[in-house]
């Protein structure tokens, strides 16, 4: 049988999240929206709060998963770091998906670090909040073609190379970035770096302007022999050309079904809004009797929740697994590519049946449409996923499929 209720131990923090994202992100919402650039600094106090709760319960660091510890049920299950993450982010996406990935110290950067680093390096970056910078004027999707180079000085590597739209890349203290050891070698020379913000040659250049999350920081950044300590490269700088990408792709294990979990949170945000709005006009959604009997608006709106189930589940699957030490990179995939798709059609398909309501700035919906767009972009395309599931199905290599 398939159990798939919310962890008990877990319930707990994903009500607290709720309850964040009701009382801190919803009530701010459209302000930083309008105020793009401007610094959410009602999040300090929300990171400070997190921070005590920590010291509270003897763990150092301010991760929202690590609020949790791991809970292994008699036949060995394990519901640790990557579920609570998703399950947190879910909640916190239900009130703004900008300002949740402003909250101090709970970069992407620092999902990297908790898939790559060895033990010594976690503990030592436990706390730092990190943005990930792997996107270059020249590689996006096509992330094997990066051009920032590393280069090995004595105890020192030396960095250079752009990146573009780095999450968090100004706010955040430290920024992982990847480089390639050496061009001529692929992607399994590619590795990822540690780069504290104040280290001589690494330079925010610029803030974009973007159509959704405003209240997130998106930068450009330069690094012009940018120096910094050997063992700030996460794992182990050996190029292995059999393991191919598998080092630092496993970020991506980690961090795909935090990005489904955003997705279902901001979608489930935009049901629950417009079957509210519907209400109030008369309308109810029936569940029980004939399909055939239902309104139009009835029908869509049952239809959006099963396909906004079908992504809620697969996002607690590939989390599980990650958590179970089970390869999960093909059901991260699936997971993002079903939940953001999902996210996108639910939030302006919800817009549509709210009318003038939905379109207007008076109502958080149209924010929710432009919001959730990024979902189904960054962390891998919709196409990418695609052809990532096609080729793991199919056994063929990227070389072989593109
Ligand atoms: C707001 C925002 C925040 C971001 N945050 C980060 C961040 O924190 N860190 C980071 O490193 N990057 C970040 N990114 C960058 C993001 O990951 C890239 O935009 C994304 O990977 C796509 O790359 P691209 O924009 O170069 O598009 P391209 O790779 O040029 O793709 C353009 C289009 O072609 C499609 N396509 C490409 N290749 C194929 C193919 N083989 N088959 C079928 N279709 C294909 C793509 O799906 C897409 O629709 C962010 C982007 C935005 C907009």
């Amino acid at each position: 049988m398939i159990y798939l209720e919310v962890p008990k131990h877990l319930r707990q923090l994903a009500n607290q999240a709720h309850q964040v994202a009701k009382h801190v992100f919803r009530p701010i919402s459209r302000k930083y929206d309008r105020a793009e650039h401007d610094y959410p600094k009602e999040l300090d106090l929300l990171a400070a709060l997190m921070d005590g709760l920590n010291a509270g319960s003897g763990q150092k660091g301010a991760r929202i998963d690590s609020l949790q510890r791991d809970e292994v049920s008699n036949d060995g299950v394990r519901n640790g770091a990557n579920m609570s993450t998703c399950l947190a982010l879910t909640e916190l996406c239900w009130g703004d998906i900008g300002l949740a990935l402003s909250i101090p110290r709970q970069g992407l950067g620092n999902a990297a670090i908790t898939a790559v680093a060895d033990p010594e390096q976690r503990k030592r970056f436990e706390g730092v909040w990190a943005a990930m910078a792997i996107t270059e004027p020249g590689a996006g999707s096509d992330s094997a073609n990066i051009r920032t180079t590393a280069r090995l000085d004595g105890d020192e590597w030396v960095l250079n190379g752009e990146k573009i739209y780095v999450t968090a890349g100004s706010r955040a203290d430290s920024v992982v970035v990847w480089a390639t050891l050496d061009r001529n070698l692929g992607r399994s020379a590619i590795k990822s770096f540690v780069v504290p913000h104040g280290t001589p040659g690494m330079e925010v250049v610029r803030l974009d302007k973007k159509m959704g999350i405003r209240a997130s920081d998106t930068a450009s950044i330069t690094l012009t022999d940018c120096r910094i300590p050997k063992d700030n490269l996460l794992g182990t700088a050996e190029i292995d050309t059999k393991a191919g990408f598998g080092g630092v792709m496993q970020t991506f294990d980690n961090t795909r079904p935090i990005v489904a979990g955003m997705a279902v949170g901001v979608a489930r945000a935009a049901l629950e809004h417009t079957q509210e709005l519907l209400r109030g006009e008369g309308i109810k959604v029936r569940y029980t009797g004939s399909f055939f009997s239902k309104t139009a608006a009835e029908a869509e709106l049952i239809r959006m929740e099963a396909d906004w189930e079908a992504g809620r589940l697969l996002m607690l699957k590939a989390a599980w697994m990650a958590d179970n030490g089970i390869p999960n990179s093909t059901e991260a995939s699936m997971s993002k590519a079903k939940a953001a798709r999902v996210a996108n059609q639910i939030t302006l398909r919800c817009v549509e049946l709210c009318g003038t309501l939905g379109y207007s700035e008076a109502d958080l919906l149209e924010k929710w449409a432009r919001d959730s767009k990024i979902l189904d972009i960054f962390e891998g395309t919709q196409q990418i996923q695609l052809l990532i599931i096609a080729r793991r199905l199919l056994g063929k290599r990227s070389s072989e499929l593109r």
